[in-house]
């Protein structure tokens, strides 16, 4: 039975994106690790990312990689969050590797490692003024990864990285990633070997691939965004991205309702579900449609965007969503579904809600 709301994965135009900015990639000489967690690791998308030569696969979450894994994934894995020590176990057994910023997380990888007889390689992260996580001192960063080298056996340090435009909205910009250049370049002196991976960041990256300005050293980046919406390029940084689909994904919602009613809540206003007190505008009666989702499925109001011309999302309450149809052309009846476009945050939301039915486009 088919049944609403659902999100449809187009694997197609997935794919096409993948190879998109794996082609770039390589033009810079840097490998893409594909990233799973906006669309919650739904596990026929993720085989998309190995299909499209991405060299690694990644997730915040480590339930989305053994399910990647399972579906047949066999590029490595790597953890895109410091372990959390009640998951050291699971990270060693699913994650080939992880990112990482903290001694006693590395104490026990190594050590869970040993107990599992295997190796596992991180990669220490930088800070470089984002924020978010990784060493803020570098000398500290330079011993621990002389600490890793010398002294935990069964972790091999892979690389370094760095993550900036996350918290601190930081753009990374040229001169950031010669920052985490020149700090590769200290670590390799202080080791004595080259590093095998210098990831420096996730989509925000991307602009530097497509002005030809990656500094040389970096030869990986994290993509999530970019692959599965590349969205964020064009809207907030203003490039032609029209050479990738925007529309891999899709949801769908049904009609259960068409009345022509006023505008404007008639009786005292006091809150609405979520203890608000939002301004209505009084625009008259108007023809509207009440569709069986809501913020429940996914997420925020302004992060759907409805494909047909003329409909104007209203409001929402946890199970419902609230339209202006008045000014569409098409007749709108009970039972008709309407589609939507996505952002990267109600991605997340729509494909991890079990109320959403995901529907795999082959
Ligand atoms: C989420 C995340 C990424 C991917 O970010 P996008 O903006 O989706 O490309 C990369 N690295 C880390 C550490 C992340 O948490």
């Amino acid at each position: 039975m088919n049944r609403y709301p659902q999100v449809t994965v187009d694997l197609k135009k997935l794919l096409h994106n993948v190879k998109e900015v794996v082609a770039l990639g390589k033009a810079s000489q840097v490998e893409i690790t594909g990233i799973i967690k906006g669309f919650t690791g739904i596990p026929e998308a993720s085989l998309m990312f190995q299909k499209g030569g991405c060299t690694m696969v990644g997730s915040s979450r480590l339930e989305q990689l053994e399910r990647a894994k399972e579906i047949g994934v066999t590029i490595p894995l790597m953890l895109i969050r410091i372990p959390m020590l009640s998951e050291i176990e699971e990270a060693v057994k699913v994650a080939d590797s992880s990112l990482n910023s903290e001694r006693e997380v590395l104490e026990a990888l190594n050590k869970e490692a040993g107990k599992q007889g295997k190796n596992h390689g991180v990669i220490l992260m930088a800070d470089l003024g984002d924020l978010r996580e990784g060493f803020w001192d570098k000398e500290e960063l330079i011993n621990t990864a002389s600490y890793v080298e010398n002294n935990l056996k069964n972790l091999t340090l892979l690389g370094i990285g760095t993550n900036v435009g996350c918290y601190g909205s930081v753009a990374a910009t040229p001169s950031k990633h010669q920052e985490l250049v020149d700090l590769k370049d200290d670590v390799e002196k202080e080791i004595g070997r080259p590093l095998k991976i210098v990831s420096g960041g996730a989509t925000s990256s991307i602009p530097r691939l497509m002005e030809n300005n990656m500094p040389e050293g970096i030869n990986n980046i994290r993509v999530g965004e970019g692959i599965i919406l590349a969205k964020d390029l064009r809207d907030l940084y203003g490039y032609d991205m029209s050479f990738m689909y925007q529309d891999v994904f899709t949801l769908k919602a049904e009609v259960i309702e068409i009345k022509t009613k006023p505008s404007y809540p008639q009786g005292e206003i006091m809150f609405d579900a979520f203890g608000n007190k939002p301004e209505y505008v009084d625009i008259g009666v108007r023809k509207r449609g009440l569709l069986a989702m809501g913020k429940v499925d996914y997420g925020y109001l302004e992060n759907i965007y409805p494909r047909m011309k003329g409909v104007k999302v209203l409001g929402a309450s946890s199970d419902h969503t609230i339209i202006d149809i008045e000014d569409v052309e098409e007749d709108i009846k009970i039972g008709d579904i309407l589609e939507f476009d996505l952002s990267y945050a109600s991605i997340v939301f729509v494909t991890n809600c079990e109320n959403v039915r995901i529907v795999i486009k082959e």
